[in-house]
């Protein structure tokens, strides 16, 4: 893999950290008016002792923060990423034994200080807004997608902080901080993966107010904990009657010392990673929040956030895919030159960074529309604002609209492409990315698994048609998001003609029954991911000083729209058919 800084080496993450993030925006709603900084002042406390004082500091500590990110990433994981692919994860007498330099990778990211990010600073983590994390997201999986898991398994601390009472938070919290713990999410059972309101591992309520859990978890990353640390395993069951639906189930805290790992799986990818079964024998847990919302509140809540994540990971494989097939194209020699300046190759790798530059905008702008309504709710609870009236305000019920539709459309999206792109990087080096003495055949093997686990693409189209049918009707919040957009910038004539596809492809898709509804539901989703993908990338254009980059991007973004647009045609085109309406091939 290329060593190097993952983060300064990155021109278009760069570019996006530099220009294009509205750092102010976000700034003043994650820090406030620097309280952090004031209680450091006034307490000592060592917690808020890295807590910027004003605009300039907040995003010099995110830089700094980004960049030893960066350095760990390219020169210590990713050096060693084959190296855990070929040893794996094993399991022994009831046991997952790691690779031992992936402990000592782990121990070391931990004494770094950067692997509680996903903590406030009164938690004691690096208290950073969701667009700083998950550019961390994008640098390590860059490096090595199965060892960044460890790092998504430790986000689930953010759950308990946000939805656990004080005493769960004391109890808990603290064992991250020193990684004595690591976390995991324990969702999927053997019989129920995508229709998990149907799940069955039962919680009988103790007369202490505790839990006892009975039922089997399968595909449980991380189940196992981490080398020799256990897992707090997040976990759904049913606290309801059998048939109870989605209202039956409850979040729960499982000491991972009180489960029974039975076996983990032999996998395609991600070998590094250990992917286990979880027995719970009458496990004693400590409910999250209340019962009945496990599923439909705190579940879902945790979910989106791996969603997202998910559709990180997949922009920072499909650039590791990239900048191998890069680097190869210059080295490797055919007919008396270097590939690279073959056509068919240079079309390869010109359509690889199209969509990695666009994927990555659409990725941005999904975790910005988080930090729009997070941070803001926050604060009207921290000024006693009750639920009920903080679910009225306009804004923040905007965003967290928006933010619920781009979270399935960059997963799908960004995972979708990460695989295309992987696949490309193994065409790019011909025979050599068919054997393991490169590193696309492992990048091509891991990124298999982005479009199936937090939700697979069909449960993404699930997730996101009906916000998009509702959301384009006249002043609803897609079409005002859209609106809004267009006018921020000159977007292209033919950005406008997608969407004009994209608006007569929802008044046909409404048309059809439930069946051919849920059929032709990809249609219409993917030409609303093209649109808003090909806008965030015209817009970014005119962020750029300099008249070169300039210059090259709008190409990018010319391009990009291009193909949109014939793909947005094709998709309306089978909306015609299945409404029997007349189509012109001429
Ligand atoms: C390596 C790995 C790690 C994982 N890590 C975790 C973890 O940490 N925690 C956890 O809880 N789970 C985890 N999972 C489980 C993962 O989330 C599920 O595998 C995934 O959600 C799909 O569920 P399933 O495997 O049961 O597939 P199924 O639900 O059986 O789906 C099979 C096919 O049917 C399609 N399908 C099913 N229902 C619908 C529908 N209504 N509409 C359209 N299409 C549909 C699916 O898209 C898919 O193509 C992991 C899985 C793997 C392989």
């Amino acid at each position: 893999m290329i060593q190097n800084n993952y983060f300064l080496d990155n021109s278009d993450l760069m570019l996006h950290f530099e220009e294009v993030i509205p750092w102010t925006e976000i700034i003043t709603q994650y820090e406030g008016d620097f309280e952090d900084y004031k209680k450091f002042q006034e307490t000592n406390d060592e917690k808020f002792s890295h807590a910027p004082s004003d605009m300039d500091s907040a995003l010099e500590y995110y830089k700094e923060i980004l960049t030893s990110t960066g350095s760990i990433a390219g020169k210590s994981i990713a050096q060693n990423a084959s190296e855990m692919d070929k040893i794996g994860v094993k399991y022994e007498n009831g046991k997952v034994i790691f690779p031992e330099i992936m402990n000592k990778i782990y121990k070391s990211y931990h004494e770094s200080g950067l692997l509680n990010f996903m903590l406030k600073k009164e938690s004691g983590g690096l208290g950073l807004p969701v667009t700083v994390y998950n550019m961390i997201f994008e640098i390590v999986s860059r490096a090595d997608i199965s060892f960044v898991m460890t790092l998504a398994a430790n986000t689930i601390a953010e759950t308990i902080e946000k939805y656990g009472t004080l005493e769960l938070k004391e109890k808990w919290i603290p064992k991250f901080l020193s990684s004595e713990y690591t976390g995991s999410m324990a969702l999927t059972e053997p019989d129920y993966g995508s229709d998990l309101i149907n799940l069955k591992t039962k919680a009988v309520k103790q007369p202490d107010g505790t839990y006892l859990l009975t039922g089997t978890k399968r595909f449980i990353t991380h189940g196992c904990g981490m080398s020799n640390f256990p897992a707090i395993l997040l976990t759904l069951a049913r606290t309801g009657e059998p048939g109870s639906g989605a209202r039956g189930i409850s979040f729960f805290v499982v000491d991972g010392k009180n489960v029974h790992i039975s076996g983990i799986e032999r996998k395609m990818g991600i070998k590094s990673s250990p992917t286990c079964e979880v027995v719970y024998e009458n496990s004693p847990a400590e409910i999250i929040g209340e019962e009945g919302l496990g599923l439909t509140k705190y579940a879902l809540g945790l979910m989106n956030g791996a969603r997202l994540a998910v559709g990180t990971l997949g922009v920072g494989l499909a650039t590791a895919a990239y900048e191998e097939a890069k680097r190869y194209s210059g080295i490797r020699e055919q007919f008396g030159k270097p590939i690279k300046e073959i056509p068919a190759v240079q079309k390869m790798l010109d359509r690889m960074e199209r969509e990695i530059v666009a994927m990555r905008c659409l990725n941005m702008e999904a975790a910005h529309s988080m930090d729009k309504y997070i941070w803001a709710t926050e604060r009207m609870k921290e000024k006693g604002i009750s639920e009920k009236e903080i679910r009225k305000d306009e804004t923040i019920k905007y965003w967290e609209r928006i933010s619920s539709l781009f979270t399935p459309i960059a997963k799908y999206y960004c995972t979708e492409m990460s695989n295309s792109i992987a696949y490309d990087a193994v065409q790019v080096h011909g025979g050599v990315g068919y054997t393991e003495e490169f590193d696309v055949a492992r990048i091509y093997r891991d990124a298999r698994i982005l479009t199936i686990y937090e939700g697979t693409t069909q449960m993404q189209i699930v997730a996101a048609i009906g916000g998009i049918v509702a959301g384009m009707a006249p002043n609803a919040y897609l079409k005002k998001y859209i609106d809004s957009l267009m006018k921020s910038f000159s977007p292209s004539k033919i950005s406008q003609k997608i969407l004009a596809l994209l608006e007569k492809a929802i008044s046909l898709y409404k048309n059809l029954e439930t069946k051919e509804k849920e059929y032709y539901a990809f249609e219409v989703v993917e030409i609303a991911t093209k649109l808003l993908c090909g806008l965030l990338l015209e817009k970014s254009v005119e962020k750029l000083k300099d008249e070169e980059q300039k210059a090259k991007r709008r190409k990018i973004a010319f391009v990009y729209a291009k193909d949109s647009f014939s793909i947005s045609q094709k998709n309306y085109m089978n909306l015609q058919l299945v409404n029997k309406e007349e189509v012109d091939f001429d």
